[in-house]
């Protein structure tokens, strides 16, 4: 997970920094615990495809046909966990602007549909969920899923207005997660991160009101630094378990009056024949073919899940041969990952990543031990 990506566009935005720049710390590295990557420990590997967009996620309403109203929700790229609650926010009030219909159709059962459908029933909507794959076989299920900002645009091809609507979703998503987390049926809790670089990021809190999204904040550099790294900033994250988190959401949906249905649309003309008068299309990656956004691509991701090991409560994330790298703690497991294939359509595992993933988390696992 790239932190830095948001980061940087937070100073983009050119909003006045109303905080004091950022203590630089002085202590020695903490003690943690030592991560073991023995192969014997690998539970599984996956692999996932974002649904990258470069311009961004689309949240957008377009009338369909005379009878229907259609509402774009997906592209959320390496974000969509993160940016969940935010966007949906935004498509909600874009398909309450567009249409006084109540009954409501939403296509896709990922993290983005879920929500979509759970926000809409509460507020008093109609809703069925029709969806060719249910959680625990969709993307959002594969998902690392830290809360941060990765892979959801290229900054050249965004505009001023698309990054305000962002930082608006962003803030409010956190914050539906923040009351979310401590509550052990929806696996959402908060983890010591550590963001380890050879480069330094720019400004880290460019946006006056970013500063909260990163409690505990403290960056060490140069000599200061740990870990044989240029730069290391540590602050607090919300992590999400999307297998427990995606059931929990399921079932507040279906508690709330919603209902699901399993169904492949191939065509658009497929969906003109649901009953429903208002669509809304939460389909990911699926979009591209439903709907011929062929701006759409896929940024492959590999992950590897091992045991749980209780002492490991912290997460990071760094840089190993030329690709990134990241170790997320669960409950219930390790995941580490870091694999960018961007236009990579593949969902096999590669055991060329595989093995870089180990071999780069043991080193690490020796110098966060204080051995190298
Ligand atoms: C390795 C990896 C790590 C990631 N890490 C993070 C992270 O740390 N934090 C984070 O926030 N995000 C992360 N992501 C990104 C996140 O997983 C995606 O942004 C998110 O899952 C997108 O959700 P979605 O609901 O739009 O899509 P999906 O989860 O793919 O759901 C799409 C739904 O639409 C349905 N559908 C599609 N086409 C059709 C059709 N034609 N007919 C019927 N149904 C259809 C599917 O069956 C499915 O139910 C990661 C992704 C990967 C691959």
């Amino acid at each position: 997970m790239d932190r830095r990506a948001f980061l940087s566009l937070a100073a983009a935005g050119g909003a006045a920094l109303a905080l004091p720049p950022p203590a630089l710390a002085r202590a020695g590295p903490p003690v943690l615990e030592r991560l073991n990557t023995d192969p014997t420990r690998i539970i599984r590997s996956g692999a996932g495809l974002r649904p990258f967009r470069a311009a961004g996620y689309v949240v957008r309403a377009e009338r369909f046909s005379r009878r229907q109203t259609l509402v774009h929700h997906y592209g959320h790229g390496g974000a969509g966990v993160t940016m969940s609650w935010g966007t949906t926010a935004q498509a909600v009030e874009t398909l309450e602007r567009a249409t006084s219909e109540r009954r409501c159709a939403v296509i896709g059962s990922g993290v983005i549909g879920l929500t979509t459908g759970l926000e809409l029933v509460r507020r008093g909507h109609e809703v069925t969920i029709y969806a060719e794959a249910l959680p625990p076989y969709t993307t959002s299920n594969i998902a690392g899923a830290y809360w941060g900002i990765a892979s959801l645009f290229r900054r050249t091809d965004v505009d001023e207005p698309f990054l305000e609507r962002m930082r608006t979703a962003a803030l409010r998503s956190h914050r539906a997660f923040q009351h979310l987390a401590n509550d052990p049926r929806y696996g959402v809790y908060c983890v010591r991160a550590f963001d380890l670089y050879t480069r330094p990021p720019s400004d880290p809190l460019g946006a006056p009101d970013m500063a909260y999204l990163y409690p505990g904040f403290r960056r060490r550099a140069g000599p200061d630094a740990w870990w044989g790294h240029a730069g290391v900033d540590e602050f607090h994250q919300l992590m999400i378990d999307p297998d427990i988190y995606l059931r929990a959401l399921t079932a507040d949906f279906e508690r709330a009056g919603g209902r699901i249905r399993m169904a492949r649309f191939e065509t658009t003309s497929d969906l003109s024949r649901l009953r429903e008068r208002v669509i809304v299309n939460c389909t990911g990656m699926g979009a591209r073919a439903l709907f011929g956004d062929e701006a759409l691509e896929p940024i492959r991701g590999q992950l590897t899940i091992l045991l749980p090991q209780p002492g490991i409560d912290y997460a990071y994330t760094t840089s190993f041969e030329g690709a990134s790298l990241y170790m997320f703690p669960r409950r219930g497991a390790i995941v580490l990952g870091g694999s960018h294939g961007r236009g990579d359509w593949s969902t096999d595992i590669d055991p060329v990543e595989q093995d870089r993933q180990l071999r780069g988390h043991a080193e690490m696992a020796r110098r966060m031990a204080g051995e190298v």
